[in-house]
């Protein structure tokens, strides 16, 4: 066929096929993923009165939060990572409903997304984990003590009146039932995630982290893998990350069973590192992560996860 017209056809074929149908790119970098950063903040629906929402934090990849609507009001699971990014968040809320926000998830007790909690309702209720809670407490006289060193006003860091008791809470919010779940430490101690079993969606927080390198700072490595493992084996049709991109359901699965894949090849890589004997720099220097070695803020998040699994193995994390 001549050529011109052969690629005249390519460029037909591919303009008429629904993007629903064109395979998605696997990575967290908008660039890659071919999606404008003026594209955000942007909610993605997930079921009737189930949202989730994207919204960019530098080094330019998203921060997830989820929010679900019920008669009652709405719940929010994890905020961003300033009272701006916050406010901005709870703005768009409202053009989806006028119901005020009445309850607050701490997924992840992390700064990128608690860090602008000061700008949520007075009188919102949070569920929180005792862990998550203890860290918040901890952070708190950390920045009131930095404030007194540097004599700047304090970063105001929320602290929930209260901890959760068990593993579960269940929260009726008026025609929408979600429960709350403690499926075991990974990112975090207490990490908690939301289930919604009407629409089968899953809002993992940081347990999930789509095509990020395994963030390791305050994780519990090989019990994340176990953790990840009881998110699995749910009656869940769409697992909703932390950070990265929120996906189709099937691609979600495929996702997170890649997410467990790699959190198993770092923490199996360090393991052999740290069998040669190398310090954690040289283990730096020798490590080969495979295809992880892609995904977002690998250079960062790498020496971190080295030093953390150096910390497992040797007996560091109670
Ligand atoms: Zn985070």
């Amino acid at each position: 066929m001549h050529q011109r017209i052969l690629t005249l056809l390519i460029v037909a074929t591919i303009a008429l096929t629904p993007a629903a149908v064109r395979a998605q790119a696997r990575t967290a970098d908008p660039a890659k993923r071919g999606v404008a950063l003026s594209e955000f903040p942007r909610i993605v629906r997930l079921g009737d009165g189930v949202y989730g929402y994207e919204e960019i934090r530098q080094p330019g990849f998203t921060t997830v939060s989820l929010f679900v609507v019920g008669r009652n009001g709405v719940l929010v699971a994890d905020g961003q990572g300033s009272p701006a990014a916050t406010r901005t968040m709870l703005e768009k809320i409202r053009t989806v409903t006028p119901l005020p926000v009445r309850w607050y998830v701490v997924g992840s007790d992390h700064g990128d997304h608690t860090a602008g909690n000061s700008e949520l309702p007075k009188d919102i209720r949070y569920i929180v984990h005792p862990a998550s809670r203890a860290q918040l407490q901890r952070d708190s006289a950390a920045a009131a003590a930095s404030s007194g060193r540097s004599g700047q006003p304090p970063r105001v860091v929320v602290v929930p009146p209260v901890a959760m008791t068990g593993d579960r809470e269940s929260i009726d919010l008026g025609g929408i039932t979600v429960e709350v779940l403690f499926l075991g430490r990974g990112h975090t101690a207490g990490d908690l995630m939301v289930h919604v079993p009407r629409d089968r969606v899953l809002f993992m927080s940081e347990a999930y982290l789509n095509r990020v390198f395994p963030a390791m700072r305050s994780a519990f490595p090989t019990e994340w893998v176990a953790t990840v493992d009881r998110a699995l084996a749910m009656d869940v049709t769409r697992y909703v990350p932390g950070h990265g991109f929120i996906e189709e359901p099937a691609v979600s699965r495929e996702e997170l069973v890649a997410f467990r894949q790699a959190l198993v090849s770092v923490v199996d890589e360090v393991k052999r590192l740290h069998a040669r004997g190398l310090s954690p720099e040289d283990a730096g220097k020798a490590a080969n992560w495979g295809a992880v070695a892609e995904w977002f803020l690998a250079s960062q998040q790498a020496p971190i996860a080295i030093r953390r699994v150096y910390d497992e193995i040797e007996g560091r994390i109670r």
